[in-house]
């Protein structure tokens, strides 16, 4: 095992956690910008760590095509060769064939698939995806699992799930470098909890460095992706971290915390940000909107970003359309936000202000402008009610019974009963 896990603080579930890894000792909850072949779209890695990064995703896939991980392995590894000094996490690759590749065919032995390159079939075997992943280096490398679409059902999902965990101890026997690499499982059984229930059994069995949730982010709707997080969160070690997959909705990271995960990666903040989008506390801002075009303020006044405290809307508004810059600023912003999200998610954990902290988010994010400032008399109940309004009962629930120690034991939480008031 090649790092350390400290839980800083707590509240309910939720933990505020300190992950230190063989190139950098990160805060949890954390998000991981994903980059593809060792760069994230339009930053540098000054601005990068400027920002606050501490892990940066790499995808096998794209890697093991160009530059090609025996290139990488001779130059030192993706550390070096993209010259990033803090943790890296690289993922298994097969989800990558699964979702990009027609024809991609998962058998006992691996995941089948037409290379791109020659047209010529191609294997990855579990063996194979771990010896790629230790010669890119990365401080974190996930396991080959067999995922497929939560929106599926029948007996696929049963299939792929003990496949996940054959094929664990495959990668584990495979893995060469336990001393200075962590190898993650991933929990998969879809949107079945007995399922998931046996995976995660499973995996934790084989005591590995950490946990991720995989399989979600799907198409399944949120109170099935939530009730699965909620589960596996519940089940996994207390001493270990847990990374929910493709996860990147701000929303979705908070109450995700809530729920007890620390890690998180998607593409979102920075695929927005090519269509024009900025994250801002009330939601989202969408800069190509011709409104923008005369607004003198920065995209999000509160925000202390290099862009925030430079450009205004009507500057980059003006970019967005037709100006690769347009792009950049707004993923440098927007990757702002989501570093400062997480550090305000680990801070008020560590100073017993969690249930403070998401009130306020959600009071910005649901409420916007019309209730703002809301009185401290109508905390969460009046947040939950506005949620009833807006029809998002099922996140309602499980928000208020998350930061309430509400009268949730449907959903695995501690219940005082104190939120009947
Ligand atoms: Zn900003």
């Amino acid at each position: 095992m090649a790092l350390r896990f400290e839980v800083l603080g707590r509240f309910n579930r939720a933990r505020a956690a300190q992950l230190t890894l063989p190139h950098f000792v990160c805060q949890t909850p954390l998000f991981m910008p994903v980059g593809t072949q060792g760069t994230i779209k339009g930053l540098t890695n000054d601005q990068l760590e400027e920002i606050g990064c501490q892990i940066i995703l790499g995808n096998t896939y794209h890697l093991a095509l160009r530059p090609t991980s025996e290139l990488l392995d001779e130059l030192g590894g993706l550390h070096s060769f993209m010259k990033w000094p803090r943790a890296l996490l690289t993922d298994s690759g097969g989800f990558q064939m699964v979702s990009l590749l027609h024809l991609a065919d998962i058998t006992e032995k691996g995941v089948t698939f037409q290379s791109p390159i020659d047209g010529k079939p191609m294997l990855l075997t579990p063996e194979e995806s771990i010896q790629i992943q230790n010669r890119v280096g990365a401080d974190i490398i996930m396991a080959l699992d067999d995922v497929v679409k939560t929106t599926i059902t029948g007996p696929r999902i049963e299939e792929a799930m003990y496949r996940t965990l054959r094929w664990i101890d495959r990668c584990v026997a495979a893995h060469k470098r336990p001393n200075e690499q962590n190898l993650f499982g991933i929990v998969q059984g879809g949107l079945d909890p007995v399922l998931r229930d046996i995976c995660v059994r499973g995996l934790v069995e084989r005591n590995l460095p950490g946990y991720a949730i995989g399989g979600l982010s799907g198409g399944e709707d949120k109170d099935s992706f939530w009730r699965v997080v909620a589960q596996c969160t519940a089940a996994l070690p207390e001493d270990k971290p847990r990374y929910v997959m493709g996860v990147g909705y701000p929303l979705d990271i908070v109450v995700c915390s809530a729920l007890g995960a620390d890690m998180y990666d998607c593409v979102y903040p920075t695929r927005t940000a090519r269509f024009g989008t900025a994250l801002v506390p009330e939601g989202v801002l969408k800069l190509k909107h011709q409104a923008m075009a005369d607004d003198t303020r920065p995209i999000d006044p509160s925000c202390s970003c290099m862009v925030c405290k430079n450009f205004s809307r009507a500057y980059i508004h003006c970019l967005v359309t037709k100006d690769a810059m347009g792009s950049q600023l707004l993923s440098y912003h927007n990757l702002y936000y989501m570093m400062k999200l997480s550090r305000d998610l680990h801070s008020s954990i560590v100073h017993e202000k969690f249930p403070e902290f998401v009130c306020k988010f959600l009071q910005k994010m649901v409420l916007g402008k019309k209730f703002s400032p809301l009185p401290r008399s109508l905390p969460i109940v009046f947040v939950a009610y506005e949620f009833v309004v807006s029809r998002q009962i099922n996140l309602c629930f499980f928000l208020y019974s998350a930061v309430s120690q509400g009268r949730c034991s449907r959903m695995g939480l501690q219940c005082d009963g104190s939120c009947r008031d």
